[in-house]
């Protein structure tokens, strides 16, 4: 399959991502601080930043092109669905345009 990913997908995702990562965070008063203030969050407008401030780090609002390494807004994906042993793979739109000018070259020199 192949869709976008664009990073409010991402955003969006955190707290079901979240507590299927955590979920006994009701044990845990540090865990129970972040799911409550993740559930205040509004997920249409949040950024980036506000789900670091709550969580810590970047890495789950992360939208991470495999080839270039550049955190981008979209992302195209490619593959099965993300799992053990998936294969798949997220591109950003200037290594899907670099992927493309290889493959027209390669029609032309044919
Ligand atoms: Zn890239």
């Amino acid at each position: 399959m192949i869709y976008l990913i664009h990073r409010r997908d991402v955003i969006k995702s955190v707290p079901t991502r979240w507590k299927e990562q955590y979920p006994k965070w009701y044990e845990d008063t540090t865990r129970q601080r972040q799911t409550q203030a993740l559930d205040k969050l509004d997920l249409n407008t949040c950024s980036p930043e506000d789900i670091k401030a709550i969580i810590g780090n970047d890495s789950w609002t992360e939208n991470e092109c495999h080839e270039c390494k550049r955190n981008v807004d979209t992302i195209i994906f490619i593959g099965d669905e993300p799992d053990y042993d998936a294969k798949y793979v997220q591109i950003c739109a200037d290594c899907l345009g670099m992927a493309h000018q290889l493959m027209t070259q390669k029609d032309s020199v044919e």
